[in-house]
């Protein structure tokens, strides 16, 4: 994958996220607030303006613009964390010109790393890491056992999105949702079902 297979995936998660903005919004409504559609909206609305104002010339320095940008242009938890999880996948891949399956795969472990560093969720606490991990585990095992990217993409975005599912029935340890106890079990995390629309971005640059 070269640069500009980036910049389509930064291009396909903005598309994905307007999309979904609406939506997005709806579930931080029943247990946060209401903001997570239009923070990450204006965000990678961001992202795709400064990608376009400096075109960077490797997969590292999209990735690293995304996540500076998102740290800077989101409030909230999710501005930092994925902003944080984008920069540190950057770093991850270097000056690298073109970047395997198994190394997007272990960027994506350092991303998820990122956000566990930062925010100190685990899996089950009903945050975007309950998608994240279970998508970095998919891709790492799909290549790992000879996988091409596609199979590889399409297992990840899979994963994220059944972990973004399973969030329903938990009950939110981190975040504001957490503010909620009990009352925040019945609804899908709004940052897992945003990670499930990311990672579905990146099946979705393989395959068009
Ligand atoms: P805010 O809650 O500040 O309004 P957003 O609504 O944009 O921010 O994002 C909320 C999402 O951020 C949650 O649904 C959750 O997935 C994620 N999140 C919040 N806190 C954490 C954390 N400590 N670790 C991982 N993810 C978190
Ligand atoms: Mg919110
Ligand atoms: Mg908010």
């Amino acid at each position: 994958m070269d640069t500009r297979f980036f910049v389509i995936w930064m291009e396909e998660i903005t598309a994905a996220v307007r999309a979904g903005r609406d939506h997005l919004t709806r579930l931080d409504a029943a247990i946060g607030d209401a903001d997570h559609g239009t923070n990450l909206d204006r965000g990678f609305a961001a992202v795709a303006e400064a990608l376009a104002a400096r075109p960077p010339d490797t997969p590292g320095g999209v990735l690293v613009l995304a996540g500076s940008t998102l740290i800077r242009k989101v409030g909230g938890a999710s501005g930092p964390l994925y902003g944080t999880a984008f920069r540190d996948m950057g770093k991850a891949l270097g000056d690298a010109a073109d970047v395997s399956a198994a190394e997007l795969a272990s960027a994506l472990e350092a991303g998820l790393a990122g956000v566990r560093r930062l925010g100190g969720a685990e899996e089950g606490d009903k945050t975007m890491v309950d998608a994240l991990a279970p998508a970095a585990r998919a891709m790492a095992r799909t290549v790992d056992a000879g996988g091409d990217p596609e199979e590889a993409f399409a297992a990840a975005a899979a994963a994220a999105e059944e972990g973004a599912k399973a969030t329903v029935p938990l009950v939110a340890r981190k975040g504001r949702a957490s503010y909620l106890g009990a009352r925040s079990a019945g609804h899908e995390d709004p940052g897992a079902a945003s990670t499930a629309l990311i990672v579905g971005a990146l099946r979705a640059v393989a395959t068009r």
